[in-house]
């Protein structure tokens, strides 16, 4: 029997996702911002489908991610349509929640964040407003777990069918949401809402919003590069342990030694070097970030560098699929579906590359704290280098932009949510179990491949030299000019799957012993290669994962190619210059 489908549908941010996620047991990206949900999740409840549609403004769509949902609703395909209110801003979603009442047949309408309207002094005359719409109501606190058993009574239940008509001027909708909002809201000012003012007089402030976003990701940065270099030398010397374990295990059995050596090499050797080189920066950095996404600092980031991306010739919407990217680049492509011009939103997937993501952000992170920290004796330097790089990232983003954008610009409406309390048990299974580990299962997955491979082309000689000495040979040429050398672009084309495994991987075709450090520094790695590979790291080809997503997304093969040229051009004309004028 087909399962029915319950359709949640609302303003962005209004908590559709994390009832979504407690209704089904999945884990859609749930977050204190607009734009991340751009494609719909399903997910089963009982006997019911459930279906988490993109948040939208009004019926009328006018981004991709919009258009999908208001489709979806008009089609009533919906055996319960769920609209879900923030009942801290009542006003403006009662304007599409009054829309979807007019199409929709089995509509209720769901007001969440009741806890967020009593902290900010609003009371809702619930049963006068259920009256007036005509529709049940019922009052939630999704983020605290309340009120889902009456959701799940009225899924069970349905709704009695309404009777609908078709989409009235929008004007009408502002205005009867005005007046309903009257009738039946009382707002008492709070302290808590004096106190988001006083925050963003900071953190939006003409003056002191920029500097606020680079001081928040600085201290960031160094917490985690002062967090990540002891457990991560630790987790080296403990997966040494484990290689001699299973050395001595497999020599007792009598394995073949080249068995052996593939086993304790090839395999293990990559999984030690992935886990060791990404789980401390990414068990450090992904919660804290998770942090700034629940306190609802993105669109506050997005909001300072609107100016700037205006004089780029789009606007502040691209801050928030960079935001994305930082966490993957393929979902950052996906959520360019929030920019509606279709100029602006090619220019965006084109650039997003320029972020790092969850796979380079332990290699900037690493390589700074190897030879910025190190070197200087400082971990203010390797962080200040690696917020250097994400500056960087994003002035590449603004030039690139510029060129590509020719006067093209629309303007742009941006919703800063209030400041909410970070979910810490939620942040903590979202950042460690759904990305940190996750990204790590992925990293080892493809590294174990990768690591044979490599270990084949160590191990398999032609002319009596290793394979492997062909390939750094061959590409060595290219990488010298860059700054670089053969292996350090093998390690990047290697890593092309998944970016995470290219510093293992590095690591791997180097010989030499001792600590991280100590294998680049005796191949020849300076602070000017260092310099090179973080420039390369984040101007350079996307994975294929990313790539593959731009091909679904442009449907434009030409591109694709495009997105792969652009970065790496870039990359190797700013690898070379600096390795020109080291020279000078
Ligand atoms: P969506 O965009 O509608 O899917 O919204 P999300 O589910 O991503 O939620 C937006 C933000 O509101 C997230 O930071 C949630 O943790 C938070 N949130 C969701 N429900 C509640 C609630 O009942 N109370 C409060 N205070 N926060 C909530």
């Amino acid at each position: 029997m087909e399962k029915k489908i319950v359709a949640l549908c609302g303003n962005p941010n209004t908590g559709k996702s994390t009832i979504f996620n407690r209704l089904t047991g999945l884990k859609q990206h749930t977050g204190n911002w607009t734009g991340k949900t751009v494609g719909s999740a399903q997910g089963s409840f009982e006997n019911y489908c459930i279906a988490d549609l993109p948040g939208m403004y009004s019926l009328r769509p006018k981004s991709e991610d919009e258009r999908q949902a208001v489709d979806f609703l008009k089609n009533n395909e919906a055996y319960l349509t769920v609209i879900v209110i923030d009942a801290s801003c009542i006003e403006r979603n009662l304007i599409l929640a009054l829309q979807i009442l007019d199409i929709a047949e089995n509509a209720v309408v769901c007001i969440n964040m009741m806890d967020e309207a009593k902290r900010k002094g609003i009371k809702i005359d619930v049963k006068g407003l259920e009256k007036r719409l005509g529709t049940k109501i019922i009052t939630m606190s999704a983020g605290k777990g309340k009120g889902f058993e009456s959701l799940k009574n009225v899924i069970r239940t349905g709704c009695e069918k309404r009777n609908v008509g078709s989409l009235r001027e929008t004007e009408y909708y502002t205005s009867l949401a005005s007046r309903l909002t009257e009738e039946f809201v009382t707002f008492e000012k709070t302290a808590a809402d004096r106190i988001d003012r006083n925050i963003d007089r900071v953190l939006i402030g003409k003056y002191t919003g920029l500097p606020s976003v680079v001081i928040i990701f600085g201290f960031m940065l160094w917490l985690t590069i002062v967090g990540a270099n002891y457990p991560s030398e630790l987790l080296s010397i403990f997966f040494e342990h484990i290689k001699a374990l299973l050395y001595n295990f497999l020599t007792a059995i009598n394995t073949a030694p080249a068995v052996k050596s593939l086993a304790v090499e090839g395999v293990l050797g990559t999984v030690g070097k992935i886990v060791s080189v990404m789980l401390p920066p990414m068990a450090i950095f992904f919660p804290l970030f998770t942090i700034l996404e629940d306190l609802g600092f993105l669109p506050r980031i997005a909001f300072n560098l609107d100016r700037f991306f205006k004089a780029a010739g789009t606007n502040g919407k691209q801050a928030l699929t960079m935001c994305m990217g930082i966490g993957c680049n393929a979902a950052g492509v996906i959520s360019s579906r929030i920019i509606e011009n279709p100029g602006e939103r090619r220019a965006a997937i084109l650039t997003n590359v320029f972020m790092p993501c969850n796979g380079r952000f332990p290699l900037i992170i690493m390589t700074a704290a190897m030879f910025f920290s190190a070197g200087t004796g400082s971990s203010a330097a390797g962080a200040l280098c690696v917020l250097a790089a994400l500056i960087f990232g994003t002035l590449i983003t603004l030039v690139v932009t510029r060129l590509l954008m020719k006067n093209r610009q629309t303007s742009f409406i941006l919703e800063l949510p209030p400041y909410r309390r970070p979910d810490i048990c939620g942040i903590f299974v979202r950042s460690i179990f759904d990305r940190t580990l996750f990204v790590l299962g992925r990293a080892v997955a493809v590294a174990v491949p990768a690591g044979i491979l490599i270990w084949l082309l160590q191990n398999i000689s032609l002319g009596g030299s290793p394979l492997i000495l062909y390939v750094s040979d061959f590409l060595d040429p290219v990488g010298r000019i860059m700054g670089l050398d053969g292996v350090i672009l093998a390690g990047f084309i290697l890593g092309m799957p998944a970016n995470e495994i290219v510093l293992p991987l590095i690591l791997m075709m180097y010989s030499g012993s001792g600590d991280m450090s100590n294998i680049l520094a005796s191949n020849g790695w300076t602070m000017k290669t260092a310099l090179c590979v973080v420039i390369f790291c984040i101007c350079h080809f996307p994975c294929t994962t990313t790539l593959l997503t731009i091909k679904k997304e442009t449907k434009s093969l030409k591109c694709t190619i495009f997105a792969f040229l652009l970065p790496t051009l870039i990359g190797f004309i700013l690898c070379a210059f600096i390795n020109v004028i080291s020279y000078i």
